[in-house]
C-alpha cells in the first residue's frame, strides 16, 4: 500500500468516528502482489451506520474511472475499504457476502477482491488495519501488508 493512500484513509477514518466509513481500493497487480495506490472516500450519497456501510457506488466509480484514464488503464479496481469503529477487524458475513458477490460479477472485472477493514487504535492512536483476500468460495487472510513509497505511473 502506497504512503499516500494510507494517509488519504487515515484521514477518511477520522471524519468518521463512531460510524463506518470507507470507499474502493484501487490500484494494480504485480504477480501475486497487489498494490494499492489510491483509495476513494465514500462519496456524498453513502449511507454511515454503526454498524454497516453502503458507499455512494456513483462517486467511487467516477474515481475508478478517472484514475483508469490518467494511468491509461493501469490502474483498476482492487476491492473496497471500510472501518469497524466499535468493532473487531474481521469480516462480518454481511462483508463476507458483499465480497463474494463483487467476486462473481463480471463488471467488476476481478475474481479475487480484497477487503481492507481499519480502524482508530486507541491506545496509539493511529490507524490499524487487517487485509482479506476473496478467492472464490474462499476468505483468505493476507499475513503481511507493507507501506511502500508512492509509485509513478508511467
Ligand atoms: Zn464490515
Amino acid at each position: 500500500m502506497c504512503e499516500s493512500a494510507v494517509t488519504a484513509m487515515h484521514s477518511e477514518i477520522r471524519k468518521y468516528r463512531i460510524c463506518e466509513t470507507g470507499g474502493m481500493l484501487i490500484g494494480y497487480r504485480r504477480d501475486e502482489q497487489m498494490v494499492i495506490t489510491h483509495i476513494t472516500g465514500p462519496g456524498p450519497n453513502a449511507r454511515h451506520r454503526l454498524f454497516s456501510f453502503t458507499r455512494d457506488t456513483e462517486f467511487c466509480n467516477q474515481e475508478l474511472e478517472r484514475l483508469y484514464f490518467q494511468s491509461s488503464g493501469v490502474l483498476t479496481y482492487l476491492g473496497e475499504w471500510h472501518t469497524h469503529p466499535l468493532g473487531e477487524l474481521y469480516p462480518s458475513a454481511q462483508d463476507s457476502r458483499e465480497m463474494r458477490a463483487i467476486a462473481t460479477t463480471p463488471s467488476y472485472q476481478t475474481t479475487c477482491p480484497i477487503l481492507l477493514l481499519a480502524k482508530i487504535d486507541k491506545r496509539s492512536d493511529g490507524p490499524v488495519a487487517q487485509c482479506f483476500r476473496y478467492v472464490v468460495n474462499r476468505k483468505i487472510s493476507v499475513p503481511e501488508m507493507f507501506i511502500c513509497s508512492d509509485v509513478d505511473i508511467n
